[in-house]
């Protein structure tokens, strides 16, 4: 007999724990109703020995000899044998070999999509299956582990063991919860069950199409349903998501006090939890909520990593024995220095031990071989963690949430870019007469949404949350599902908006009473500026700010600007290859490569080859955890010699004197810090010198050729101020100051080389391709005038907007202070 029954899982699992066994799609899942029923029930029930997936069901049934192939295994297999395989690089010759996979791939998984199996296999997967099948066939039959034979099998194939083996049972009452999308292993799964036991299929509520669909599949004896229930909801539009995640843990732990709430009747979602960890982990912390964050970590993200690669770098076993007993001491080595890590070092070894099953099954016996394919291997594997104690928030993907339940759920991230998929495709929601609810599954995005409806009913009320602009500056709309909620009258939406150019964070709670004030402050634009200065606490901290010269830069580029970044610290995080990024690896090569040769002329007299070496070295040496990395670094290697070779063309008689040396100058009242990237000595001369990885263009425009220009936004007042130091301080007598290009996009060519400050004769060696800028004595009494007058802006809370639309159009700032309305 089968069943199927639309409704919330959870809840039919609380009523029904007495049947046999529960399968559900993963361990997650499994996970997920154990809280929860820990939650309702107390600490002491949670009947794990009913609770299955399919392969741990394999596991209970079978010989543990016998093993469904892990996923990575296929994904690693895959990669590994196409390289083996000849025939993709001679069979598409003109065409695109990736393409041709693509269109394959999309037109399999469509097939999927809607329950069929491909009309046609494509040339791609013909070839590829044979060779891949054969593989498969030879794990099937046996591959000797241990001196024991293990099979794998795919998982299509354990089901079906697992069908035959599980008809065997009579009368039991067996339920499958929240499979969405029925292949034909699990449908025969079902059929073999359902002849001689009470099957009942739960599913989520789901569209008509598509519900028919699956009633079609299982051949349903009765179907049942629930009714809709309605939820209260509220939608919060925040600037950014640091000012989301604050508005989230300011929101949790007002309703804990107001209405007496823990911390387990709040549920935090993102569309991708991971985004926001970086936020969570830094606020939440800063508030004391307990958290834990449910995501996938993968082995290189963690801190021992490195330290294990480079340990595997020094090992050359003699056989897979030796490998695998060195493997062992450098993991016990890693156990002993990063205690904290403990848990994931023991999974990295059951992976590794995974891995020796897998070579043994691929028929690699070069020890070194497989040394090398141990890392492309740890790449690919995650591994979960889900764990937090039960008075905790957990912070999870939306895609897990449906199988959650509390008072409060928290649905961040609402926005086009982070949160697409919910905001597409067409039918959301039906209310059929029969009560029963159902969702679209014919597309991703259906599958999205349906997994948003069904967390949104095991909740009593949502809260979603989105950052108002997103990364582009784009004004982000309200989502289509919020409106299709509020027509269909499922919810009564009030909508609150914070932050914005028109409307102001005017929230006490949502902010601090003193942030509140300072926003609305800031909103009166360029009013009364020194407004600013009544708030005790704004001006307490300004005056506390350790000024640099790339403060006097920012705040002479914009006041605003300035006011945003340093006093209200609203901070981005920056991307592992963003321009500033890039830039600062260039300025640690170059300080190391200078620290190193002080001497110019020895530089002068390295081999090609040897420099070349060098660099290279140097730039391998750094860690940058990005898909493009390596293609940087190799870029980053060429761009440093070009830039090093260049600065010796100029005049190799020079010495370093000082590389990231520090400097304290006090200009208005106000002490101004920093490091200065180097410091040379020629005959009398002092060489100043600043990296910029940058556009040759852009370094170009930076340079303070006349007093009018220091009034230009655009200028750097860098240099200039190190200029003063050095005159003034060091008492210099003669100097030379330019800016030292890496020139980030184009080659860096010596007939190009910059133009130079200096307050003497220009030295013969910078003659020949520059022009220079003469700095006397009444234009330094100006430079430091004007730096004077941005001291005393800063000092007297002034911090209007620019006026130069070419700076807003660039700034990161524009959606919140409003620059970008003016455009
Ligand atoms: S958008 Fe324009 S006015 Fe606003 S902070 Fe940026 S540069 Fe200044």
């Amino acid at each position: 007999m089968l069943r199927i029954l639309y409704g919330n899982p959870l809840e039919y699992i609380e009523k029904n724990l007495g049947d046999d066994i529960f399968i559900l799609p993963d361990s997650i899942s499994i996970r997920n109703v154990e809280i929860y029923l820990l939650r309702k029930r107390g600490l002491e029930y949670f009947p794990a020995e009913k609770f299955f997936t399919v392969d741990s069901l394999a596991e209970k049934f079978f010989d543990k000899r016998y093993k469904i192939m892990p996923r990575f295994m296929e994904r690693y297999i895959c990669k590994e044998s196409l390289k083996g395989i000849a025939f993709y690089r001679d069979l598409h010759e003109s065409e695109n070999f990736i393409t041709l996979l693509l269109e394959e791939y999309l037109e399999i998984k469509e097939n999927m999509v809607m329950g069929k199996m491909p009309n046609r296999i494509g040339e791609f997967f013909r070839v590829f299956n044979e060779e891949y099948s054969k593989f498969l066939d030879r794990l099937r039959d046996g591959v000797k582990v241990k001196g024991e034979i293990w099979h794998f099998l795919t998982r299509a194939e354990m089901t079906y063991l697992l069908a035959s083996e599980l008809s065997k049972m009579n009368g039991r009452k067996i339920n499958f919860t929240g499979f969405y999308y029925i292949s034909p292993t699990l449908k025969h799964l079902i059929d073999e069950l359902r002849r001689n036991n009470y099957v009942t299929f739960i599913s989520e509520p789901i569209d008509a199409e598509s519900s028919i669909i699956l009633e079609k599949r299982l051949m349903a004896d009765r179907i049942d349903g629930e009714g809709l229930k309605k939820f209260k909801s509220e939608l919060y539009e925040l600037p950014d998501r640091r000012r989301e995640v604050k508005f989230i843990a300011n929101f949790i732990l007002e309703k804990i006090s107001q209405l007496g709430l823990s911390f387990s009747d709040f549920v935090v979602a993102f569309p991708d939890a991971k985004v926001y960890q970086w936020y969570v982990e830094e606020i939440f912390r800063e508030y004391k909520i307990p958290y834990f964050i449910e995501t996938r970590i993968k082995f290189p993200e963690m801190p021992y990593f490195n330290y294990f690669v480079e340990k595997i770098g020094k090992i050359s076993p003699n056989d897979l024995n030796d490998l695998k007993n060195s493997l062992s001491n450098i993991l016990q080595e890693i156990m002993i220095k990063f205690m904290d890590d403990s848990e994931t070092i023991l999974k990295m070894w059951q992976a590794i031990q995974e891995y020796f099953i897998e070579i043994e099954a691929l028929s690699i016996k070069d020890a070194n071989r497989a040394k090398e394919l141990l890392l492309p291997f740890l790449y690919t594997v995650s591994f979960g963690r889900f764990y937090g104690n039960f008075n905790t928030v957990p912070i999870v993907d939306l895609g897990n949430v449906h199988f959650r339940k509390g008072i409060y759920l928290i649905i961040g991230g609402m926005s086009d870019e982070d949160f697409p998929r919910p905001l597409r495709g067409d039918i959301i929601f039906q209310n059929e007469a029969s009560n029963i609810y159902k969702r679209d599954f014919r597309t991703h995005e259906g599958n999205e949404k349906y997994r948003l409806y069904s967390a949104i009913q095991n909740f009593q009320n949502i809260i979603f949350t989105y950052p108002y602009f997103n990364n582009d500056g784009k004004r982000v709309l309200q989502s289509y599902i919020l409106d299709s909620i509020r027509v269909n009258g499922f919810s009564d939406f009030s909508i609150i908006r914070m932050g914005s150019t028109e409307l102001i964070f005017n929230k006490g709670r949502i902010y601090s009473e003193r942030d509140a004030k300072i926003l609305n402050v800031n909103k009166n634009g360029n009013s009364e500026q020194n407004e600013f200065c009544s708030i005790e606490e704004l001006r307490i901290k300004i005056s506390n700010i350790d000024l640099t010269p790339s403060h006097i830069t920012v705040y002479n580029k914009c006041p605003r600007k300035f006011f945003l970044m340093y006093v209200m610290e609203i901070k981005y995080p920056e991307e592992e290859l963003s321009p500033a990024k890039r830039g600062s690896f260039a300025h640690d090569i170059l300080r190391d490569f200078y620290k190193k040769y002080n001497d110019l002329h020895i530089i002068s007299k390295m081999p090609e080859n040897t420099l070349k070496k060098e660099i290279k070295d140097m730039v391998n040496g750094i860690k940058i955890e990005h898909d493009e990395g390596m293609a940087f670094k190799s870029r980053l290697s060429r761009q440093i010699y070009d830039a090093i070779k260049t600065d010796i063309n100029i005049s190799s008689e020079r010495k370093v004197i000082g590389t990231e040396l520090p400097f304290m100058i006090e200009i208005g009242n106000r002490k101004i810090r920093g490091r200065i990237d180097r410091l040379d000595s020629m005959q009398d001369y002092q060489i100043l010198i600043d990296y910029k990885y940058s556009k040759y263009r852009d370094t170009l425009n930076m340079f303070i050729k006349k007093a009018d220009e220091l009034y230009n936004p655009e200028k750097d007042f860098n240099l200039p101020i190190y200029i003063l130091w050095l005159l003034k301080v060091k008492k210099s007598k003669k100097f030379v100051a330019f800016y030292y290009p890496i020139v980030s996009m184009g080659r860096t060519s010596p007939g190009k080389w910059m133009r130079v400050y200096t307050n003497s004769a220009t030295p013969k060696e910078f003659l020949s391709n520059n022009a220079s800028f003469f700095y006397n004595n009444i234009f330094i009494e100006n430079l430091e005038n004007r730096i004077k007058e941005i001291i005393d802006g800063i000092n007297r809370c002034q911090f209007p907007m620019t006026e130069n639309k070419n700076i807003c159009r660039n700034c990161e700032y524009r959606r919140i202070c409003g620059g970008m309305n003016e455009l």
